[in-house]
């Protein structure tokens, strides 16, 4: 049998039955893939592959859905944060505070921007950061905090702005696994002073391949950003400052323009799901995800559950045909890429106890209820 990861495996047949995939990409709707190769024949026809109108448009909706004033399309989430960092003028000597439990592009794209991620435990509870852990992690040096809406969860922002504020330190959302979170009403990335996003294919919203976006009200920083994507270029051969190649494609951007459409609704598939799922393990051998806290939300890009004999739990599941993964397996600070930091196993309990006990279950927009039904029966029967 192909490995858990591999597509095929979404129709490989186990004991008679089909396997419950992780996740579902556009060529499983037939309706939306016609739709978005329809896109694609329309861009290439113009051969307007690189910013424009298609580019310009989807910032445009893509401003309007974050209820931000600017939205700027990049070539990936962690471009997306990077560049966010460095038009803040964040850089070499500078401190930014990241919770070690995230994806590593949270981190590197500290590193990239020249500063030094100061990376940091999270919740119990919530498995994410707070103002309390990024109070204690304050130094002289600490220009900026990256929370991380992590797995579609959102961070409690009002104590951390608060914090911020008074100290004089700038707060750059990760919203690559939440867009459309929503936390007192306003959606994640529009919170802080820049929100920056992923849209990687398996992401709630994601293109034909990589690309990003960074949201802001600051205009002086949407110019910046509109800068170092491309070249520093202000008007056609100046250069205001060296930059890079680092623009969203004009293909990505008519792909996501069209998906930005339905994404509110999958959003509220991707919710129902999680809380049916959630309900249907309520008394089961694991711990699902707590609900939402009061001011916030959960998109559920993951649906992470806890249980201290995770590997069995694992092998139990994969034998019953449902497919499951580890977000992440490894906390940052552990990865040989920060060895330099110095921390070690026993620094940062709380990510490490997660990082052994967490299992990510299956949950996309278009999961069924006799999928879920067959998700929570495979759970319950691990004794
Ligand atoms: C996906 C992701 C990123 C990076 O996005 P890419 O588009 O893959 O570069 C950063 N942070 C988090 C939390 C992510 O999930």
């Amino acid at each position: 049998m192909s490995s858990a990861r591999s597509p095929a495996s979404a129709t490989v047949a186990v004991d008679g039955d089909v396997r419950v995939p992780f996740t579902r990409l556009d060529n499983a709707d037939p309706q939306l893939l016609a739709e978005l190769q329809d896109v694609v024949a329309r861009v290439s026809r113009e051969a307007a592959f690189t910013l424009g109108a298609e580019v310009e448009g989807f910032e445009r909706d893509f401003a309007a859905w974050c209820e931000a004033d600017h939205a700027v399309g990049v070539s990936s989430g962690t471009a997306a944060l990077e560049l966010a960092l460095r038009g803040l003028g964040i850089g070499p000597g500078d401190e930014v505070i990241v919770p070690t439990n995230s994806f590593i592009a949270t981190a590197e794209a500290v590193s990239a921007a020249g500063a030094t991620p100061r990376l940091v435990d999270v919740d119990e509870e919530s498995a994410l950061i707070t103002a309390e852990l990024v109070e204690a992690a304050l130094t002289p040096r600490t220009r900026c905090v990256i929370p991380v809406h992590l797995y579609g969860r959102t961070v409690e922002m009002e104590p951390l702005l608060a914090l911020c504020r008074e100290h004089g330190i700038r707060v750059v959302e990760d919203a690559c696994q939440a867009h459309g979170a929503r936390y007192r009403g306003r959606p994640a990335g529009s919170l802080g002073d820049a929100g920056c996003f992923s849209f990687y294919p398996t992401k709630n919203l994601g293109a034909w391949g990589d690309g990003g976006a960074v949201v802001t009200d600051d205009a002086d920083l949407a110019e910046r950003l509109r800068l170092l994507r491309s070249h520093g270029e202000a008007t056609r051969h100046h250069h205001e400052l060296p930059a890079r190649t680092d623009r969203l494609d004009a293909l990505q951007a008519a792909i996501l323009r069209a998906k930005l459409e339905r994404l509110d609704d999958a959003n509220e598939r991707r919710r129902a799901a999680g809380g049916a799922l959630r309900e249907a393990l309520a008394d089961s051998p694991v711990a699902p995800p707590p609900p939402p806290a009061g001011d916030g939300d959960h998109v559920f890009h993951l649906f992470v559950v806890r249980s201290s004999r995770r590997e069995d739990l694992r092998q139990h599941l994969s034998t019953a045909g449902i497919s499951n993964a580890i977000h992440y397996p490894t906390p940052i600070h552990l990865q040989p890429a920060y060895a330099e930091l110095g921390l070690r196993p026993g620094d940062l309990p709380v990510a490490e106890r997660l990082a052994h006990e967490i299992c990510s279950l299956p949950v996309f927009p278009t999961i069924e209820q006799s999928q879920i039904e067959r998700i929570a029966a495979a759970v319950v029967s691990f004794g």
